[in-house]
Order: C-alpha cells, then structure tokens, then sequence
C-alpha cells in the first residue's frame, strides 16, 4: 500500500488548483484522472472580470483576480510552460442606449478597474461595429489546453498522476482511511466536473450539465488580434484562425457537436464580421453548473474524509484558485466555508 494524504479524482481546473494547495502545503498525494478531459480542456479560457450582457462586476472578482493571476504565475514557474498572458475584451455596443450604459458603468467605483470610459472606435473594416466598442481592462487569457499539458506532465514526472478511470466501486472508505487500487489516504477529493454524476455518493440533482460548443474558423481577410465580444466571443487562435462561441444549452446533452450550434454560432459570425471565412472545426464541453450559480464545495457525507470541489460553473477558470484555497482550510483547519458555497446547503 502507498500511503498518502490525498486521493484527488480529476485532474481539470479544479483538481489542478486543489493540487496546487497540496504542493503548496508538502502533501503527499495521488491524482486519478481518465484523461478524457471535459470543461478544461474545451474552454477558451477567456477570464474576463465583467458581466459583458448587464455591464455588472462577476461575483468575487476582486478576489478571484489576483488570486488566478498568483496561480497561473506559480504553475508556469513551477512547470517551465507559459500558457497565459493578459487580455483585453472589446465588447462590441449595439446602439446609442448601450454606449450610455457603458459610460456609466465605467463611473462605478467597483467597475472603474475594468472599464475603460472612453467609447472606442473601430479601426477593422471586416468588422461590423456602428457604435463602437467599450474595452474591458484586466482580463487574462488562458491556453488551457498547454496549461493541462503542462501540469499533466508535471504531475507524471513526479510520480504523481494515476492516469485511468476512477471506479467508484473499487474505493473502500472507512475510519482508517481511503483505500483504492494500491493507495492508502486520509482524505479524498472529489474534482471531476459533471462526470461527478456518475458518482454514487454524489445527488447528482444538485449539478446540472450545461452543454457549451465552438466553432472555429479560418479568414485570412479578418485580420484581427484581439477578443471581441458580440453575441459571442471571437477569439483569435493564430495563423488566421478563429474561435466564436461559446453557446449555452439547457437541455442538450448529446456527447457530439449539434448543427443547432453551428447555425447558431454562424448567425452570430455574420452579424458581426463582414468578410468570408470557412468554418474549419467544431468543439464542445459541458460546464459544470449550479441551479443557485455557486459552486459546490465542502464535505460529502456518507465517506469518511471525503469532500467536493465542484460546481465552477461558467466561470471555473476564474474562480478555482481562491475557492481550492477554502476548501483547503476546511478541511485542513476546520475554516468554515461560506455558506454560499457550500455543498450542505443542499443537504441540510
Ligand atoms: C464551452 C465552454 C467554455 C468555457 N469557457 C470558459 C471561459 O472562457 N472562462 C472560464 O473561466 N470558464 C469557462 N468555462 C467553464 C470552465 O471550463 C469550468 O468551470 C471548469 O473548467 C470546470 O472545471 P472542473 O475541473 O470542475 O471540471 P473538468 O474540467 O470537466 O474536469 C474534470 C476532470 O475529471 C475527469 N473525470 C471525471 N470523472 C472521472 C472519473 N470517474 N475518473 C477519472 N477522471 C474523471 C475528467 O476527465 C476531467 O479531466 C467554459 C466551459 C465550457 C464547457
């Protein structure tokens, strides 16, 4: 038996972050992660600190910010990677009312930060901006495709990631620990997004799967370099490429690309570029949600030390660093966490 302090299933943002605080704090721990990726790996990986739809700050970005930033800054050093960089996001406005809308939002003391006041002109003749566009300041962009690469490999150097599905029938938890395959732990956290619903000690009533698809694209044409938000986002991937998206369905939860999607995503593209282009590929992911919007984190009855980092819902790239920070004093020092968060407000 190789004995540790941790057992981790899933290896996303979620269990990248928990790993993180284990590092941090010299645990000894074991990562189970079928390598199947899901939200992670599929996310364009946009942090952007700002509502774009009300012109609202995102909930806890003032502390979720610096908190990501530390984060990514520590797994890049840590690894020898760069997989992120600053960001600004040009949201495309809509009419004379958006622009006012914009102007006073840019006044709040609490959104002053991130919104630039001045509404900016559009240089780019491909696209399609008649009231110019309002500039976010302090986003971050995220390649998380190099950043799960980058940690995955880390975690094999360091003999660290067991790389295969977690069967949920194989655990054996009682009061002297967490045993599974060939591992023996105190404790074990649970950070696998919505295959968590395949979990028997999870109610999976509580998470709901939000299904999310991208289009990308080619147009040599568009010439553009920087993130524009209309309907959707258009992210620049380099060498003329494109992202748009990414959609939101409630009810959809084949495991493929839909055509409702890409009609969707294309109606969008038109509205806002005005040049040719050729769709070139199709993504999709599912978002680990919640019905009240807040994560779920916290202690999963029914196991002996067993606890839930989940729910990082549409914004799971932002968030994940300071909410695995809680989950640690949780469980490590007895912190409770607020009750926003957590998970027995579903259960009590
Ligand atoms: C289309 C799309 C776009 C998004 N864009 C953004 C964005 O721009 N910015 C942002 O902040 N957020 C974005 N999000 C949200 C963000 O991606 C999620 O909140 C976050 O990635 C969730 O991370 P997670 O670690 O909880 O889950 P996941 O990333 O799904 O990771 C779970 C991991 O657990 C593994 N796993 C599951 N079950 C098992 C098992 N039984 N055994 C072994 N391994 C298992 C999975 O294979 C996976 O690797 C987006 C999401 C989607 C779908």
């Amino acid at each position: 038996m190789n004995k540790l302090d941790y057992i981790v299933v899933g290896l996303g943002i979620a269990g990248i972050a928990f790993c993180e605080q284990l590092f941090a704090h010299g645990k000894r721990f074991v990562v189970v992660d079928s390598g199947k990726g899901n939200a992670t790996s599929i996310a364009a990986g946009t942090i952007n600190p700002i509502v774009l739809k009300r012109f609202t700050g995102v909930w806890n970005v003032e502390h979720f910010l610096p908190s990501a930033k530390e984060f990514f800054k520590k797994i890049e050093k840590r690894t020898g990677i760069p997989f992120f960089w600053d960001a600004h996001f040009y949201r495309i406005l809509h009419s004379v009312e958006e622009q006012n809308d914009w102007i006073m939002a840019s006044d709040q003391k609490k959104l002053a930060p991130y919104l630039t006041p001045e509404i900016l002109k559009n240089e780019n003749p491909n696209l399609n901006v008649p009231y110019g566009f309002g500039k976010v300041n302090q986003g971050i962009r995220v390649n998380t495709t190099l950043l799960l690469d980058a940690y995955r490999s880390h975690l094999r150097e360091n003999g660290t990631l067991f790389e295969s599905q977690f069967e949920y029938n194989k655990l054996c938890s009682s009061k002297s620990g967490n045993s599974y395959q060939h591992f023996l732990a105190e404790k074990i956290v649970f950070a696998e997004g919505v295959g968590a619903l395949k979990n028997p000690y999870f109610n999976s009533g509580m998470l709901l799967p939000r299904k999310g698809e991208y289009v990308t694209f080619k147009s040599p044409e568009l010439q553009l370099d920087k993130i524009v938000k209309g309907p959707y986002f258009i992210i620049p991937e380099g060498n003329d490429l494109y992202k748009i998206g990414a959609t939101l369905d409630r009810n959809d939860q084949t495991p493929q690309p839909t055509k409702k999607a890409r009609l969707e995503l294309e109606q969008a593209l038109k509205k806002m570029i005005q040049c040719s282009y050729q769709v070139v590929g199709q993504s999709f992911g599912f978002r680990p949600t919640v019905r009240d919007r807040r994560p779920l984190l916290g202690r999963l009855n029914g196991l002996h030390q067993a606890f839930v980092f989940n729910g990082l819902g549409t914004r799971g790239i932002l968030g994940a660093s300071s909410l695995a920070q809680q989950l640690f004093n949780l469980i490590e020092e007895g912190t409770p966490l607020p009750k926003e968060i957590d998970i027995q407000r579903f259960t009590s």
